[in-house]
């Protein structure tokens, strides 16, 4: 049993009514177990947050930004636990669990330089009219509730722990149940670094605990990071109490494969967009639109490529693709190869479940997928990818655009401008051309349509969690 909640600067012991199993999904096994927080210790982390504020708030930035640093430091110094762990409750394979790490250090690294740099934001406007002077003031938000999901676990928390930091606000971070001993590591590293009591805090727990923190009245806003379903429940409770939220939701992303493209280089991109994090990821390139003129070339090497991928247990093999997180993820996932027979789709690769211990699916690849089908237009989160051919650009962009989700997209094609019109034309927060998905600190995270509200990273991940201030004088 794991003492795992950080309330104003002590690690507790849980009081809720959910015990919290901690699996291994290689071998479909726990190996630890936590007592979820009770409502009143969600309290007690609100509370603690909100006595913290003054202070922290009051810090100059670069104090702020000395912590950020240190932040970054020490999640360097536990890279082996860390990565080992992700491994082992995610199911990561080593270099994805080493990415995830890098890029939690490179935000805490960046959000410390924007830390640095905020004295210069707060500055003086000019006015065309005379007898005023008016001046800016970039003030934190308040108290923050954040709630992530399993899937990238340091990282998504390390998007809003570090920025929300560093603009001055104190938080309340709820981790997602199924791996709920990763973001310790950020209370251990508060308690190492001797971060003010109450500056973070961290409440595990499900459903019961993330309600309870996003229904409540102590917070000044919520970002939340998850499923649809579970987003718009957070939204009706920040409407409830007219709060600012910021929604990082659901996709379902097309890559769209232009007939100039060198076949072998497409497929790996493809691959990547799918098979990465098991396709577990917000941002996977589930829709393959191809191009008439390349499909019949690139879908057989398509096939080959994923049937290829070693998947197996990264803690003692070396793999590709480890299994799926959860056990509920790997019946969803199942249930969408179930719907695929019922439907007659036709199946170039994978579409089963492995016949080993553990959550694993092989690496799936369906063709000529009817628009309507609901594996054409619903998030799965697993290594499923949907395959439809298109005809011109325009057919490409409208089948693209063709969706409720508007997360992320990849455009690969030799002819560059050609690229970069598509990518303009596309209803997406992000979008890639002729690469693998590379996420950078200073670019901006988020989606338009259903995939959420509000942008995480680069400067628009700090401005979330500031409130602008003008302060206006009559100079008369
Ligand atoms: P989820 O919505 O089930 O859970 C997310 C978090 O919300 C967890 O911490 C969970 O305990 C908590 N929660 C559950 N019920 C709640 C409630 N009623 N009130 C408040 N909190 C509650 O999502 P998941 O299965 O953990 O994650 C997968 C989803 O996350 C996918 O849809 C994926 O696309 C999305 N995601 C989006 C992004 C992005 O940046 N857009 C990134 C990662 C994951």
């Amino acid at each position: 049993m794991t003492t795992s909640h950080y309330i104003a600067g002590h690690w507790v012991e849980g009081q809720g009514s959910d015990c919290i199993s901690v699996n291994d999904p290689a071998l479909g096994q726990p190996f630890a177990e936590l007592m979820a927080a009770s409502v009143s210790q969600v309290d007690q982390a609100v509370a603690a947050a909100r006595s913290a504020l003054p202070a922290w708030k009051s810090t100059c930035a670069s104090e702020r930004a000395a912590f950020l640093r240190g932040f970054a430091e020490q999640l360097g110094q536990r890279r082996e636990a860390l990565v080992t762990l992700q491994m082992r409750n995610n199911g990561k394979p080593r270099h994805e669990a080493e990415i995830d790490l890098d890029d939690a250090i490179a935000t805490f690294g960046y959000y410390a330089e924007l830390a640095e740099q905020l004295p210069s934001k707060n500055c003086t406007v000019p006015l065309a009219a005379p007898g005023f002077t008016a001046r800016t003031r970039l003030e934190p938000v308040g108290v923050v509730g954040l709630i992530v999901p399993w899937n990238f676990p340091l990282v998504t928390s390390a998007w809003k722990l570090a920025p929300a930091l560093a603009a001055g606000c104190t938080v309340v971070l709820k981790p997602s149940e199924v791996t709920p001993l990763i973001e310790q590591a950020y209370g251990q590293i508060a308690d190492a670094l001797g971060l003010p009591a109450g500056v973070l805090n961290i409440v595990n727990g499900k459903a019961e605990t993330g309600a309870a923190l996003s229904n409540h009245n102590g917070l000044d806003k919520l970002s939340f990071t998850g499923s649809n379903s579970v987003g718009s429940q957070v939204m009706r409770s920040a409407s409830a109490q007219c709060r600012p939220v910021t929604l990082e939701l659901g996709g379902k992303s097309a890559i769209v494969v232009f007939d100039d493209c060198d076949v072998d280089q497409a497929v790996e991109w493809i691959v990547a967009g799918i098979s990465w994090n098991a396709g577990q990821m917000c941002s996977a390139t589930s829709r393959l639109l191809v191009q008439d003129g390349i499909a019949d070339a690139l879908l057989p090497r398509l096939q080959a490529a994923l049937e290829n991928l070693r998947v197996g247990n990264p803690l003692t093999e070396e793999v590709d693709m480890g299994p799926l997180t959860s056990q509920a993820q790997w019946l969803k996932v199942a249930s969408y190869f179930a719907t695929a027979r019922e439907e007659g789709l036709q199946c170039l690769a994978g579409g089963h479940a492995l016949d080993r211990e553990g959550w694993f699916v092989s690496p799936t690849l369906y063709t000529d997928v009817p628009k309507d089908s609901r594996l054409w237009t619903e998030e799965i989160f697993g290594p499923v990818l949907c395959a439809r051919r298109f005809a011109s650009e325009e057919q490409a962009i409208a089948e693209a655009n063709d969706s409720r989700f508007g997360l992320v997209a990849t455009v690969c094609s030799a002819d560059l401008e050609r690229a970069e019109r598509v990518a303009d034309a596309l209803d997406v927060g992000h979008v890639w051309i002729n690469s693998v998905q590379a996420v950078f600190v200073e670019t901006s995270w988020g989606g338009t349509k259903g995939s959420g509200i509000g942008r995480e990273l680069g400067p628009w991940g700090l401005s979330a969690y500031q409130s602008v201030k003008h302060v206006t004088r009559c100079l008369g």
